[in-house]
C-alpha cells in the first residue's frame, strides 16, 4: 500500500503543484525553467539517487501553495524510514514559515516525530517542550498537534517516568484528565523500580488515585498483599480486577492459585474461580475450576462445566482438558493410548500459537505485554479469542 502510494505521490504532487501554480502562473508568467526544475527535484528526491538529494532539497521552493505537497513528502520519508530526508524538509519548512503560524507549529511538531523516529529523544523533547509554550498561545491547533502526548510518548520511551509525571503536572486540568491513564501506567513502573514496600504501595495508590481502572496497578495489588499474607485486602483487589476488567484476571491467576494452595484455603479458591467465570472471564479459568473439581472427586461436575463451555464456547484449550479428564478416567488400553498422543498434538500446536493480540494494531505474541511493542499503546494487549484462545 505504502509502495502504491509512493508511485502515485510524484503525480499527485505535480498535479496539486500545477493546479495550484496556475493562475499564479498566468499573472506572474513564471518562468519555465523554474518548473522544470521543480520536478526534476522532486523526481531526484523521490527516487533514490543519493548524490542529487542535496542539490533537489536547495531547489525545491517552499512556497505557501507548496507547502502541503512539503508535509505529506516528508511524512512519507518518515514513514518509509528515509528519516534524513524527512528532517531536512521539515527542518526546510521551520525556517522558512512564519513563526507563530499552524504551518510552523506544524512543521515543528512533524520535526519532533522524525527526531523520536530516528532515536534524537533530546532534540525531539526540546522541540515539544517549545511547542507546548508556544501553542498555549494559539490554542485552536493544540488539539491538532497534541504536542503534550508526543512528549509523554517520547518519555515512555526514554522510560524517563519522573520527567513524564513532572511534565504532567505543569499540563492543564482538561489535559491532566485526558492523560491520567498514562501517567497511572508511569507510575505502575516507578512501583516495579522500587524495592521498598511502603513507596512500592505509595506508587500503586497514586496509579489508581489518576486512573481507578488502572487495571495494572489492581494486578500488582494482587502481588503486595500476596507478599503481605493480607487475605482480606488480595480478595478486595482480586474483586476490583473482576468488575473493572474480567479478562486480565487470568495474568493473576498463577500466584493467586499458589497463595490459596500453600495457605490451604481450597474451599475459598473453589468459591473465587466460580465468581470468576460468572464476572465473564474466558476458556482458562472454567478449565481451572474444572480441574480444581476433577481433583477434588467432583469428576461429573468438571466434565459438565466443560462440555457446557465447549458448546457455548468452543477452544482448543477447553478441549485438551476434556481429554485430559478422560485420560486419567480410562482403563490402560490402545484407547488412552490414543487419547495422550491427540492431547500432545493438541497441546503442542496450542504452544506455538501467538496467545496475544493487541486490539489496536493486531500485533500478535506470545507473551503479555502491558505495553504494546507494536504501537506503544497501554493495556491493549489481550488474549487472543477464538478456537485457539478465550
Ligand atoms: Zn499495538
Amino acid at each position: 500500500m505504502l509502495e502504491m502510494m509512493f508511485l502515485l505521490l510524484p503525480v499527485a504532487a505535480s498535479y496539486g503543484w500545477y493546479m495550484g501554480q496556475k493562475n499564479a502562473l498566468q499573472k506572474q508568467n513564471y518562468p519555465t525553467k523554474k518548473i522544470n526544475g521543480y520536478f526534476s527535484s522532486l523526481n531526484y528526491l523521490l527516487s533514490h539517487q543519493q548524490e542529487h538529494i542535496e542539490q533537489a532539497l536547495d531547489t525545491l521552493n517552499i512556497k505557501e501553495d507548496t507547502l502541503d505537497i512539503h508535509f505529506a513528502l516528508g511524512d512519507l520519508f518518515r514513514d518509509r524510514g528515509e528519516l534524513n530526508k524527512a528532517i531536512r524538509i521539515h527542518q526546510n519548512i521551520t525556517s522558512l514559515a512564519h513563526t507563530h503560524t499552524i504551518q510552523h507549529h506544524k512543521a515543528m511538531m512533524a520535526l519532533a516525530k522524525d527526531y523520536i523516529a530516528s532515536g534524537f529523544y533530546d532534540r525531539s523533547e526540546s522541540l515539544l517542550l517549545e511547542l507546548i509554550e508556544l501553542a498555549d498561545k494559539t490554542d485552536e491547533d493544540r488539539e491538532e498537534l497534541n504536542p503534550e502526548y508526543h512528549l509523554l510518548r517520547c518519555y515512555q520511551t526514554t522510560q524517563e517516568w519522573d520527567k513524564g509525571i513532572k511534565s504532567f503536572y505543569d499540563f492543564s486540568s482538561p489535559l491532566q484528565k485526558k492523560y491520567n491513564h498514562i501517567i497511572a501506567h508511569f507510575y505502575c513502573e516507578k512501583y516495579l523500580l522500587e524495592d521498598e514496600i511502603h513507596s512500592k504501595k505509595r506508587y500503586l495508590n497514586l496509579s489508581i488515585k489518576h486512573d481507578k481502572s488502572c487495571i495494572r496497578a489492581w494486578c500488582y495489588y494482587v502481588d503486595v498483599y500476596i507478599e503481605e499474607q493480607n487475605y482480606i485486602k488480595l480478595r478486595q483487589a482480586t474483586y476490583s480486577i473482576l468488575r473493572q476488567n474480567p479478562a486480565f484476571f487470568v495474568e493473576v491467576l498463577p500466584q493467586i492459585k499458589t497463595y490459596y494452595h500453600t495457605s490451604n484455603k481450597l474451599s475459598e479458591y473453589e468459591a473465587l474461580l466460580v465468581r470468576a467465570t460468572k464476572s465473564g472471564t474466558g476458556n482458562t479459568i472454567y478449565c481451572e475450576l474444572a480441574e480444581h473439581w476433577f481433583n477434588h472427586q467432583k469428576v461429573q461436575q468438571a466434565n459438565h462445566l466443560i462440555m457446557e463451555q465447549l458448546k457455548s464456547s468452543p477452544s482448543l484449550k477447553a478441549f485438551t482438558q476434556l481429554i485430559t479428564h478422560h485420560v486419567h478416567t480410562a482403563e490402560q488400553s490402545n484407547a488412552k493410548e490414543s487419547l495422550i498422543i491427540l492431547r500432545h498434538i493438541v497441546h503442542s500446536y496450542l504452544e506455538k500459537q501467538s496467545l496475544y493480540q493487541c486490539a489496536t494494531c493486531d500485533f500478535q505474541t506470545s507473551r503479555f505485554y502491558w505495553l504494546c511493542p507494536s504501537c506503544h499503546e497501554w493495556t491493549s494487549i489481550q488474549r487472543s479469542s477464538g478456537l485457539i484462545g478465550e
